[in-house]
């Protein structure tokens, strides 16, 4: 969704806060990890780990191995750098890392876009219904599918 003006500052930015949250934590922001970033951060829309092998293949002297890859998007993950939309199998870029939070997306079946919604009352609720059960929660990725305000407003 995002509709930015300038989208290379949104993957500026993103690869600050990448570069940054590596730095805070004494890990390193290889390459490929960066050169991932920048591509599922290539528009706002997610991005299945194939597009990324293909864009990888095309744009590399030395085309990366899957694995290599899949490494860098779970070290992206791990690193609250982007998310996996397990219900699409694709990776969207989190639009504000490096803060612990619980992500909520929302995903519109006709376009295809993707919204981070941050909802601390939702966070709390979830946190309350588990404790009823005796339940913990550490982390919590909802995706909620629907139509978006576009899509809703024009209807095909
Ligand atoms: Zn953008
Ligand atoms: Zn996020
Ligand atoms: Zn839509």
């Amino acid at each position: 969704m995002d509709p930015c003006h300038e989208h290379e500052h949104c993957i500026d930015e993103a690869l600050r806060q990448g570069e940054e949250i590596c730095r805070s934590s004494g890990q390193r922001f290889t390459d490929i990890r960066r050169k991932v970033l920048q591509l599922v951060w290539r528009s706002h829309k997610p991005a299945k780990a194939y597009d990324i092998l293909e864009q990888l293949a095309e744009d590399e002297t030395g085309a990366a191995k899957p694995p290599t890859v899949y490494r860098a998007l779970e070290f992206l993950q791990d690193n609250g750098l982007v998310h996996r939309l397990s219900s699409l199998n694709a990776f969207i870029g989190c639009t504000h890392p490096g803060k612990q939070h619980q992500c909520y997306f929302l995903i519109c079946r006709i376009c295809g876009d993707v919204s981070e919604c941050c909802s601390s009352a939702l966070t709390r609720s979830l946190q309350n219904a588990a404790a009823q059960s005796g339940f913990t929660v550490e982390s919590s990725c909802v995706e909620i599918s629907g139509r978006c305000s576009r899509c809703s407003e024009n209807p095909a």
